[in-house]
């Protein structure tokens, strides 16, 4: 049964049974997902119940070593978060308190300490990933309540209902709840009460977040085969960086290019999908600024049919339509299965697991390891292209990435070895990875949220086929992403045992 508060905020929800107790230190918000320090409903939440309780707020932000593909590439994008933060909560004159896990400083029972000080424990209600499991092993152990918050969307995840077979199911619910949603969005710039801001001594040595960080990770026992992205900087001051630039050059070309395979700096989509993924900027500023760059919007105007529905704009429609319809999907599905992803037979439809299921012995043109793979030492030129930016860069053009996906399932054994592969090396390199959208994107290439298509063929069944040859033809040889990926620093990828 929901709790009060969870039916007046439809956001909020009580982890454990524990109850807050006000007679502690501080209210603690141990942000995991939605690194940032605005536009943040958990964040809101703290900063109310400190002040309902005369607490100081304490924002810790944790950063451990072992983490799944915990790598140099996805560890500096966060601490470049984290440096972004630390330079805002001095500004606000917060406490902020980050702490990176090193060999010489564990954080043993960190956390626990922490929350035993608290009067509750306010954190990220994100469903996938580690989190939904940190967060039940602090609740379980928390003397006080620990309320996990929804930040995902622009509609709560609550309101949108039962499972859904497709993103088109999906779409008018998310249409019929965002008028309801859209005034209720986390504050733009949040304001800290002076009893929030009271200064609280840390009972650990916080992060020096001045230092430089090269010199910092080369101390620190990473997987050093996936580098930082080089000209790809994390953290919300680049994430707005890279927004303001989107909607000045890119948007305007949105919904006639976005398909077409291109460079991320030729290219009209985003890159904004590390920032989303790892909160370094809100869904609800993206959608805000977006709507902004139309004429005189307002909430009045919204209402058209299907896909049409935020504007007279196709390019801001489409864009939305991605960035909440297709994004949402993702999060709305993995909310309803307790982050059970692992197995394929449960997580596809029983459509696309029967068909796959009667073409998992089918004779396959080519049978690739996952090491091969990794390797981008493929038979196909094109699909070696796809994975040397992934490897290169942290990202794979939308496009190219769902033939990368299709092409995996049909030179791999099966299909579930089809799925492992795709998981890891989409986790291992993609700045984005082990998102909701990770697990979602990779399974769509299998089925999920698709329908059959015909004809039936070897190895895929009825599952929607795509040919790197088609793909050629469509896009003029590809000329221009062949030489911009040519272009790209060789790394080897290796496989680290
Ligand atoms: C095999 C495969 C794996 C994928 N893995 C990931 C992943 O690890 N992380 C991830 O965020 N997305 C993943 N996607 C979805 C999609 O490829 C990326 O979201 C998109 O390419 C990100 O680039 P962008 O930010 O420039 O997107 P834009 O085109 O600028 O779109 C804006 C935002 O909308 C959302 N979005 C766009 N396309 C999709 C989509 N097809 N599905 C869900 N959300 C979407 C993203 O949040 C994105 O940042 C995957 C898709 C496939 C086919």
């Amino acid at each position: 049964m929901p709790t009060a508060e969870e039916v007046a905020n439809p956001r909020v929800r009580f982890v454990n049974r524990a109850k807050p107790d006000p007679t502690r230190q501080y209210v603690l918000y141990w942000m995991q997902m939605y690194r940032r320090l605005e536009r943040n409903h958990a964040l809101d939440y703290a900063i109310a119940r400190a002040v309902e309780f005369g607490k100081p707020l304490v924002v810790y932000e944790g950063l451990r070593l072992d983490y799944p593909w915990a790598s140099v590439r996805h560890h500096r994008f966060i601490l470049e978060g984290m440096r972004a933060n630390a330079r805002r909560a001095k500004a606000l004159g917060i406490n902020y308190w980050p702490f990176v896990q090193t060999p010489t400083e564990p954080g043993t029972g960190l956390l626990r300490r922490l929350a035993r000080l608290a009067c509750l424990v306010v954190t990220d209600d994100y469903p996938t990933f580690i989190v939904p499991r940190q967060t039940q092993a602090l609740a379980l152990r928390a003397p006080v309540a620990v309320v996990a918050v929804d930040s995902n969307g622009v509609v709560p995840l609550s309101w949108l209902g039962p499972p859904v077979a497709a993103a088109a199911h999906l779409r008018p619910r998310i249409h019929r709840a965002f008028a309801r949603a859209w005034p209720k969005r986390a504050a733009a710039e949040p304001d800290f009460p002076a009893v929030t801001r009271q200064a609280v001594e840390p009972p650990f040595a916080v992060w020096d977040a001045t230092q430089p960080l090269d010199r910092f990770l080369d101390s620190l026992p990473l997987d050093r085969s996936v580098p930082a992205v080089p000209g790809v900087e994390g953290g919300a001051e680049a994430a707005a960086r890279l927004l303001q630039r989107f909607l000045r050059e890119k948007l305007h070309r949105y919904a006639t290019e976005r398909n077409t395979p291109d460079s991320p700096a030729d290219g009209p989509a985003s890159g904004l999908s590390p920032y989303l993924h790892y909160g370094h900027i809100s869904i609800e500023a993206v959608v805000e600024a977006t709507l902004n760059t139309v004429n005189g919007w307002s909430l009045a105007q919204v209402g058209g049919s299907g896909r049409d529905f935020y504007s007279d704009s196709a390019d801001v429609n489409a864009f939305l339509d991605e960035a909440i319809t297709w994004r949402d999907v993702g999060y709305h599905w993995h909310w309803h299965r307790a982050a059970d992803v692992e197995a394929l037979e449960r997580a596809l439809p029983a459509w696309a697991w029967a068909t796959l299921q009667k073409h998992a012995s089918d004779r396959r043109e080519a049978v690739y390891s996952l090491e091969q793979f990794e390797a981008g030492q493929t038979h196909d030129e094109i699909w070696n292209l796809a994975q040397r930016e992934l490897v290169a860069t942290g990202r794979i053009h939308n496009y190219m990435r769902m033939l990368w996906g299709k092409k995996i399932l049909e030179w791999s054994a099966t299909p579930t070895e089809a799925y492992r592969i795709m998981v890891e090396l989409n986790n291992k390199y993609a700045l984005d990875g082990r998102d909701p959208n990770s697990w979602t994107g990779i399974l769509w290439t299998l089925g999920l949220f698709d329908r059959p298509w015909a004809p039936e063929r070897p190895v895929f069944g009825t599952v929607r086929y795509m040919s790197s040859d088609n793909t050629s033809r469509k896009f003029k040889k590809l000329v221009k992403y062949r030489q911009y990926v040519q272009g790209l620093p060789e790394i080897a990828a290796v496989r680290r045992g």
